[in-house]
């Protein structure tokens, strides 16, 4: 077993960034992702596009250009894929982190493929693996999703979309521009503040003329093979459907931050204990990085402003390093 200086679990945006701050340093690092390089951006819809302009979305000041101000899926795709080739960066793709144990000062590491050894562990494993689930009778038919890709799939169908937020509302403009019956349903009682100021009204104008469908105040109660129930103020109404998107966010995975012995906050936030001028777990060496940080408030942390924690990290460890030379 190769004794690593960092080992970094998740190959996101900010995995990256970690590894490529560790690698200009000198450090001995490696990066394990379970898919491939930036699996979260990659299972976003097709035709997304960021609400950060592109310069706040580079990392370690690498020129970040693309055709229009707020970049597409594609272009970050090629952004950060770019990245990892042009600077080399040592990345297992297709391969999990399944333990993280600590001995003495030393991690053992052991993923689908291999068993490591590491001085220090990043957390950079985000949120975009489990949806918030609605718990309702039917959740499971084959019919409904809680990823969004493609609008084409839906041409024709009768499309009911669970969500007020960003994900919820791009879905519901692609699709009925494509030619789905679009049905929204929305727990309060308007579409989401946060959505990007630039779709909100054009939501708000298509749900005013009628183009798209929307139940306010409302929850789905049961989905059926061609139709489901929906709690409404007015009572429960049986509309057709084909299928069901539940856009309803998304966690980190609370289970593999608690087998790592991280304490996490007691009340619904389950915020993650970390120092924040470190990134330094309540565990020595063990670090979080990137919209993980963020426990169940996953609208906190983004690119833009988790980027910094690569650095932060990197220059703790360097500082542990040197102390221990001196
Ligand atoms: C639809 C959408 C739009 C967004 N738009 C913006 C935006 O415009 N601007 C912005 O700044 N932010 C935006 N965000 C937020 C932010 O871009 C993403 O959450 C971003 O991907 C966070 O980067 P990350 O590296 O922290 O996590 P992620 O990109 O989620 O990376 C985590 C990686 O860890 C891997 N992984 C997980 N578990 C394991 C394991 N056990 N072993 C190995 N690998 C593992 C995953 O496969 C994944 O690749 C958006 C988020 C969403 C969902």
């Amino acid at each position: 077993m190769k004794n690593l200086d960092i080992l970094i679990v998740g190959g996101g945006p900010i995995g990256i960034a970690c590894g490529l701050q560790a690698k200009k340093k000198g450090l001995n690092y490696l990066i394990i992702e379970k898919g491939p390089i930036v699996n979260s951006l990659f299972n976003y819809p097709i035709n997304m596009q960021f609400f950060s302009s592109s310069e706040r979305l580079e990392i370690d000041d690498i020129p970040f250009i693309s055709k229009e101000a707020k970049p597409k899926r594609n272009e970050a795709l090629e952004y950060y894929r770019r990245i990892v080739t042009s600077n080399k960066l040592n990345i297992h793709l297709f391969e999990e982190v399944l333990e993280v144990k600590k001995e003495d000062d030393q991690f053992t590491v052991q993923s689908t493929k291999e068993k490591y050894s590491a001085k220090n562990v990043i957390i950079a494993t985000g949120f975009y693996d489990l949806p918030n689930k609605i718990n309702v009778p039917g959740e499971d038919l084959p019919k409904v999703s809680h990823y969004y890709k493609d609008p084409h799939f839906y041409a024709s169908q009768k499309l009911a979309i669970v969500g007020a937020s960003n994900s919820a509302i791009d879905a519901a403009l692609e699709c009925w521009r494509k030619g789905a019956e679009v049905t929204l349903i929305i727990r309060g009682p308007e579409v989401g503040q946060r959505v990007k100021y630039w779709v909100r009204p054009d939501i708000i104008n298509r749900i005013e003329e009628g183009s798209i469908a929307v139940f306010y105040n409302s929850e789905v109660k049961e989905i059926r093979e061609q139709e489901m129930t929906i709690n409404t103020p007015d009572g429960d109404i049986v509309i057709a459907n084909d299928f069901v998107l539940a856009l309803t966010g998304y966690m980190p995975n609370f289970e593999f931050l608690e087998m790592l012995g991280i304490q996490l906050s007691q009340d619904n936030k389950k915020l993650p204990t970390y120092d924040s001028a470190t990134m330094e777990t309540n565990i020595s060496g063990l670090y979080l990085a990137g919209v993980i940080c963020g426990g169940m408030e996953t609208h906190k942390w983004f690119i833009e402003n988790s980027r910094i924690h690569a650095k932060l990290i990197v220059d703790h460890i360097l500082s542990k390093i040197k102390t221990k030379i001196n």
